[in-house]
């Protein structure tokens, strides 16, 4: 029998539910609640799953769905919207990127029913929330003390997954098909077109990535023709996208204080000094310079660092995942 909350609601006649799934169980030996929003449109169309906060401190996602929550008319909606504010409960309630085994939840999909405890997680999210999805999106942050400029991780050698992340209308895409376990990689390899957005910090709720991954969302929510072309979504200012292919992180060389020159989002050339490395008496005792062209996606915040530590993410390789899509806008322009 399914589990499919897709199926399990399927004669429900409200348009928005709001609920909860009880999983596991917790150490009183009650249930974990996993709270979802589940929008029924007034149209026949696909299935659409969104989830937040699979890194149980990465929480911009919360409010995302929040908001879309907010703005999506059902009766101006075609086809069904699943929505998992907190997909890692137990994590949520640590203040926790991890579950409290350690373990990373987004290294376990599609899981075990009767695995460890964070594989029986993923085992219940795949059942009950991914099964029956016909593409999906994974909202995430940087991890603890780094910062992400808005960008879009996935296969973009599976042509659906190359068209949502371009409607997602970010200027920076990148190849990334995920390590194994991970959600969008999981996913993809079974038919379901998965994109991951990538932006701003944990332990946050930051209203200008909210609003950026708002209007990303409804871009592939209207290129999924689930939501028509409206006045309001065509005036969305949409940058072009750079696809790349890869991305490195540049580390700290010498121990010190971090100050950044340079910042998320800014194109590099190689050589270029992206921040120095200062002694406790303020002298510079070490560049950060970048190897190659391309953009900065993301970079550490603090201050204190030792050789070895991740300062400057950055995306490079546009030529190897050239670009022979056309974008959507393009395409509805010329027709
Ligand atoms: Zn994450």
């Amino acid at each position: 029998m399914s589990l499919s909350i897709f199926a399990a609601r399927s004669k429900s006649k409200n348009r928005i539910i709001k609920s909860a799934i009880e999983l596991q169980e917790n150490y009183f030996g009650t249930g974990i609640n996993i709270p979802y929003v589940l929008i029924k449109g007034a149209q026949k169309g696909c299935k659409g799953v969104i989830l937040s906060a699979i890194h149980g401190d990465e929480l911009n996602g919360i409010q995302i769905i929040h908001k879309l929550t907010e703005v999506i008319d059902p009766e101006n909606f075609a086809g069904e919207l699943l929505m998992l504010p907190i997909a890692n409960v137990p994590g949520f309630n640590l203040h926790s990127r991890y579950l409290p085994d350690r373990r990373d939840l987004n290294r376990l999909f599609p899981g075990q029913e009767n695995g460890s405890e964070g594989s029986r997680l993923a085992w219940c999210i795949w059942q009950y929330f991914i099964q029956d999805a016909d593409f999906g999106i994974d909202l995430h942050s940087a991890s603890y003390n780094r910062w992400n400029y808005p960008h879009v991780r996935g296969n973009m050698r599976k042509e659906k997954v190359r068209k949502m992340a371009a409607a997602f209308g970010t200027n920076i895409v990148i190849h990334s098909k995920g390590v194994k376990g991970s959600l969008r990689r999981e996913a993809a390899m079974r038919g379901i077109p998965f994109i991951l957005f990538e932006a701003g910090q944990t332990n946050r709720f930051e209203s200008d990535i909210v609003e950026i991954s708002v209007n990303g969302i409804l871009g592939v929510l209207n290129q999924m023709k689930m939501i028509p072309d409206s006045e309001k979504f065509e005036k969305i200012p949409q940058p072009s996208t750079t696809f790349y292919g890869k991305s490195e992180w540049i580390r700290a060389d010498n121990g010190g204080l971090f100050v950044p020159r340079r910042f998320p989002g800014d194109p590099v050339q190689p050589d270029d000094i992206l921040g120095d490395i200062h002694s406790i008496h303020g002298d510079i005792t070490g560049n950060i310079k970048s190897k190659t062209e391309g953009r900065i996606i993301g970079f550490n915040l603090h201050p204190q660092v030792v050789p070895g530590r991740a300062l400057y993410n950055i995306a490079y390789d546009s030529e190897s995942i050239n670009e022979p899509f056309k974008r959507v806008e393009d395409k509805k322009d010329k027709n």
